[in-house]
């Protein structure tokens, strides 16, 4: 079965990690929202892109889900003495991919060609693709005012209230080259447990992708579970914008694009709800706490995936 596989960062990581184990390599494509992309120290640094990529290489620090294992803290340290900005922490192992990065694009190179190549390196053999090669910035509008989204993310920790999304130059971006391709191909989509307001929605909004998504049995599985994110802002940001947070309410988020939709056994009682939707239910557990257990979130998703498209 040919998968795509669309992720933000640390949850979309962990389900993209499980595919990545129970699938071959050449049946998976993860698509990643680049719209937390920012420019900083004159370096541009793709948070999501990279999460995704040291977590299925087995590079990511598994304390925060973000960031390296191992990591050291020289060169923070040493701008932190001079002054200088520290509140977007980077590690120094974690630095070397962002010079390499930002080396390469400023050498004209794209960020698919560069990620390619980076996955070519740290040994990952399923294909992950940026959703564009343009630049997409998240802008996020809040009771603050508009913030970009690491000053709002990182720097003010998610506290403003949220009311509305804007992911510049999203207009002028072109899906990435073999994202068109990549879906087209693909028997099953899967929806990560990433944030769908800031995580998913980047991706969705790149101009060719909904219509291409359109003829695709789409499952999604709950980022939320128990009315909460196990991590982030984004059961704060559904209440912000009026609605209750809950798998259900996710499952209405991303309503008739989804056949299929996977959410906690602690949410059970959802389940009529959401059938009532014309989606089809799958509750089991989905807190992914290891390797093993992401393996089997996945192994459960392409079973109950399987049986949707027999039927
Ligand atoms: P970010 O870009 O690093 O913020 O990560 P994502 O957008 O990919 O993921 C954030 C979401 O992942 C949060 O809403 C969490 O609730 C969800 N999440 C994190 N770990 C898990 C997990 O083990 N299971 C599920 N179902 N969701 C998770
Ligand atoms: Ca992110």
């Amino acid at each position: 079965m040919k998968v795509v596989a669309l992720a933000g960062g640390v949850g979309g990581a962990k389900l993209a990690d499980g595919l990545a184990q129970v699938l071959p390599p050449e049946d998976l494509t993860i698509i990643v929202n680049t719209g937390d992309d920012f420019e900083h120290f004159g370096l541009t640094i793709c948070p999501d892109l990279d999460t995704v990529c040291y977590t299925l290489a087995g590079l990511a620090n598994p304390q925060t889900g973000w960031g390296r294992v191992g990591e050291t803290q020289q060169a923070m340290s040493s701008v932190e003495v001079l002054g200088g900005p520290t509140w977007f922490w980077l590690g120094d192992r974690d630095l070397g991919t962002h010079l390499e990065r930002t080396r390469r694009l400023r050498a004209g190179d794209t960020l698919s060609a560069i990620t390619a190549d980076f996955c070519r390196a740290w040994g990952i053999r399923a294909r992950v693709l940026p959703m564009s090669d343009q630049p997409v910035r998240t802008f996020v509008q809040t009771n603050e005012g508009e913030l970009a989204f690491q000053e709002y993310f990182v720097a003010r920790r998610c506290e403003p209230a949220v009311s509305s999304f804007r992911f510049d130059g999203v207009e002028q971006a072109r899906p990435a080259p073999g994202v068109l391709d990549a879906v087209a191909a693909a028997d099953l989509m899967v929806v990560c447990p990433s944030n769908p307001w800031v995580s998913v929605a980047p991706i969705l909004a790149v101009p060719g992708l909904q219509a291409a998504l359109a003829a695709k049995p789409i499952v999604a599985v709950s980022p939320i579970i128990g009315g909460q994110a196990l991590k982030g802002p984004a059961a704060k940001m559904f209440s912000e914008l009026g609605i209750l947070p809950s798998a259900l309410a996710v499952a209405q988020h991303y309503g008739g694009l989804l056949r299929g939709f996977v959410f906690d056994e602690v949410d059970a009682a959802h389940s009529e709800a959401i059938a009532a939707l014309g989606i089809m239910p799958l509750v089991t557990a989905t807190v992914m706490k290891d390797r093993t257990d992401r393996a089997q979130l996945a192994s459960e998703v392409l079973a109950f995936s399987s049986q949707l498209l027999a039927a």
